[in-house]
């Protein structure tokens, strides 16, 4: 059953509609991201579910509950934003019970409480600093103490790890979804990194311009892309443009060399999308080999990174460094392996 559901919402400032017949559908205790570029509506969506913002049109309701006319005190929802945002001349644990303050919940169990979400982000000696006493990290990590010591029903996050360097983010990357697991609460999260979508969430939301181009599982998302948007804006793909020579069977001719995708097809053309991974150097056991010409070697490390102009169209993928073998060179002949089930043929 449900827990959230949100139905045609619509919001327009003035003449610029920025969020557009958006609908979904989240479960009790699931974590699902909204992803999308800058200004593609997802601060709005989220803002409208925490009752900052009024819709223009459409339903939120939380547990069955209708709450568009409702303030945002009124909504049990806890929001933790990217900048800290802490109250400044408060303690740690003053911040943490605010909303219980507020609420006037008695003193003893606003204590137990503050207690009890000092030890669950791991901070239980921090309580009498004040914030300018702690780390970025450490800071965002009271603000989720601070949403979640009321036992809000949903859970909204809007950026959190935005202003944060990259260490500290993909450490509190796991700590809110460890967190967000034991408690079992409902969460929204809106950022614009996919990385942080793909390996947080139940399911994914990619945004693009207003609309839900795609909702779907992290590997629903980057394996079977709904949209010629979604294909882009989620990892690396190259795209491939090839001729097709019977649509029935989706025989088709990729710079000379024909693949047979078994899936219908229509009209004379067709995108096809390959991921980089997908690709290996030399066909090996793959069904398809494309002949190529090694234009950019990009030593990464771990891998490297190869781009091969194959009739015309350019294409990326990698290989793992190995220190039996040297890359190829830029100019040398190469043949690239792929097979046929992981071309992507990419709608509108
Ligand atoms: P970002 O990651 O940059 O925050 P976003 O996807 O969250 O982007 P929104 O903040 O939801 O995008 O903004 C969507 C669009 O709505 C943008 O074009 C923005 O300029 C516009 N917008 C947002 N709030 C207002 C407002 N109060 N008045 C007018 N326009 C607004």
């Amino acid at each position: 059953m449900s827990f959230l559901t949100i139905s045609h919402l619509e919001k327009s400032f003035g003449p610029n509609r920025v969020v557009k017949d958006f609908n979904l559908t989240v479960d009790q205790g699931e974590f699902i991201s909204l992803l999308g570029p800058s200004g593609c509506g997802k601060t709005t969506v989220l803002r409208m579910v925490a009752g900052f913002e009024s819709p223009s049109a459409g339903q939120i309701t939380i547990d069955g509950a209708d709450v568009v006319r409702l303030r945002p005190n009124q909504r049990n929802i806890g929001m933790v934003f990217q900048a800290y945002a802490l109250f400044p001349n408060l303690t740690v644990a003053q911040n943490v019970g605010f909303g219980l303050k507020v609420k006037g919940a008695p003193t003893k169990e606003i204590a137990a409480r503050v207690e009890e979400m000092l030890s669950l982000i791991g901070l239980s000696e921090l309580g009498n600093r004040y914030p300018f006493q702690l780390s970025g990290g450490q800071q965002q990590r009271v603000a989720l103490a601070r949403a979640l010591a009321p036992k809000p029903q949903v859970l909204l996050l809007d950026e959190p790890l935005s202003a944060l360097d990259a260490k500290v983010r993909v450490s509190l990357r796991n700590e809110i979804r460890a967190i967000q697991r034991e408690l079992g609460i409902t969460t929204i999260f809106v950022t614009h990194d996919q990385e942080e979508a793909l390996s947080m969430s139940d399911r994914v939301v990619v945004m693009h311009q207003g609309i839900a181009d795609q909702v779907g599982t992290p590997f629903e998302i980057y394996n079977r892309p709904a949209t010629r948007f979604v294909a882009g804006f989620v990892g690396t793909l190259n795209t491939l443009e090839a001729k097709v020579l019977d649509p029935a069977i989706g025989r088709v001719d990729v710079a000379g060399t024909e693949i047979l995708l078994h899936r219908a097809l229509t009209g004379s053309n067709a995108t096809l999308g390959l991921r980089p991974e997908m690709v290996s150097l030399g066909q090996g056991a793959h069904d398809t080999g494309l002949q190529g010409t090694i234009t950019d070697v990009d030593f990464l490390g771990s891998v490297i990174r190869l781009r091969a102009d194959v009739g015309g169209q350019s294409i990326a993928f990698d290989t793992f460094n190995t220190t039996q073998s040297s890359p190829p060179r830029i100019g040398e002949k190469v043949v690239l392996g792929l097979n046929a089930t992981d071309l992507l043929v990419i709608g509108d």
